[in-house]
């Protein structure tokens, strides 16, 4: 099912929760809302399942205005963080119970259930009560439950928050190919960059509201459109500073580095402007990843600290006011202290300027 959100806000008191969103999800994918804590995931899923109301906009499925149809008959299958099984029913009575709310008779109920268990592996749980369960067996629970109706539309809010990092993800990968077996239309709600990078087809990126980027993983970690995008997809974060631009020269505001421009794979939201001659108030962002040691680097200061991860190392160094880091191989003859130039392969090049950005959104 294709699902279309038009001018959608949701406004509490003076909170506007969900400021104006325009987006439409493609039938048979997976799309993950992602965003700090409060910027309006979990309320746009809840405008979406129908559990709440817009304060203004429209909800289509697949081209039906449902703004005003009731949660319950909107055939949506719905995952919470917490699981939320009836702790009295069996693993197998949790699955059944909305066939049973549908009339479905008994012996039915036990195919699907069947058929349903398999998909998810717990087909050998299924006489299990919840308190016997573990985290991840009952998270496979309440997808079964909220899959075995036939939705036609899945919404999971934080479904992997409350489980541990190596069962997190297995179990994204297995929703995953799931989802893309079943080929039901899904929404992902997370706070957690790495897991919308790895399941969605496209992610949709809030701050305050507000759509940030709306994209493919790919198009958002390569081609950010802002700072807070290149900030919040990746770890450890872009490396940001302040800079202007005269003819091709790129100049760093509070360090005397100096980048030609001509030199470098650029990523900018409007390249032209950029390459008017001159550019002040620029925010330029280079991925840890994306800065590697070379002698005649221009980059150029003294490591402040090394952190070794096993196959790689955060090299932590200052310029200017900022912290920067090279992600780079573990090289033992590096110590803290040694002056080290480095060379970039992809610079971001943001309108917008440092100070004000890290006044309103922090530091
Ligand atoms: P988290 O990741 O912490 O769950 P979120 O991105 O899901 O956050 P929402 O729960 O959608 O964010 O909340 C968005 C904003 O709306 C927050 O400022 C929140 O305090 C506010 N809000 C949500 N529900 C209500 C409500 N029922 N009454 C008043 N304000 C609300």
């Amino acid at each position: 099912m294709k699902i279309k959100l038009e001018n959608i806000s949701r406004v509490f008191q003076e909170i506007k929760a969900v400021d104006n969103l325009n987006i439409e999800i493609k039938d048979g994918s997976l799309l993950s809302i992602l965003g700090p804590s409060g910027c309006g995931k979990s309320t746009t899923l809840s405008l979406i399942s129908g559990l709440d109301h817009p304060t203004d906009g429209d909800i289509y499925f697949d081209n039906v205005n449902v703004s005003d149809v009731l949660a319950e008959d909107r055939n949506i299958g719905m995952v919470f963080q917490d699981y939320a099984l009836y702790p009295h029913m069996s693993a197998q009575d949790n699955i059944a119970f909305p066939l049973k709310m549908k009339g479905m008779k008994k012996r039915d109920r036990l195919i699907e259930v069947q058929k349903i268990s398999k998909l998810l592996h717990i087909n050998d749980l299924l006489k299990r009560k919840p308190g016997k369960l573990s985290g991840g067996q009952q998270q496979r629970v309440a997808i079964a439950r909220a899959l075995v109706k036939e939705p036609d539309l899945l919404l999971l809010d934080e479904p992997l928050s409350n489980l541990d990092a190596r069962l997190r993800i297995k179990l994204r990968d297995d929703i995953k190919s799931l989802q893309k077996k079943l080929n039901i239309t899904t929404i992902f709600v997370t706070h957690d960059q790495e897991e919308a990078m790895s399941i969605s087809d496209k992610i949709l990126l809030l701050n305050k509201g507000k759509l940030v980027q709306y994209g493919s993983p790919m198009d958002l970690y390569l081609a950010p459109n802002n700072i807070f995008t290149g900030k919040f997809l990746g770890n450890p974060p872009m490396n940001l500073a302040k800079a202007n631009k005269i003819h091709n020269e790129i100049f760093f505001d509070d360090s005397d580095i100096k980048l030609n421009s001509d030199n470098y794979k650029i990523n900018c939201p409007d390249i032209k402007l950029f390459k008017s001659d001159e550019k002040a108030n620029l925010t330029i962002g280079i991925r840890p990843e994306d800065l590697y040691i070379d002698s005649n680097g221009p980059i150029k200061s003294n490591i402040k600290s090394i952190q070794t991860l096993g196959k790689e190392a955060y090299i932590k160094f200052d310029l200017g006011n900022e912290s920067w880091i090279c992600s780079s191989n573990w090289n033992r003859e590096l110590k803290v202290g040694d002056t080290i130039s480095f060379q970039a392969k992809l610079i971001h090049i943001f309108f917008e300027n440092l100070d004000k950005y890290n006044e309103i959104n922090g530091a």
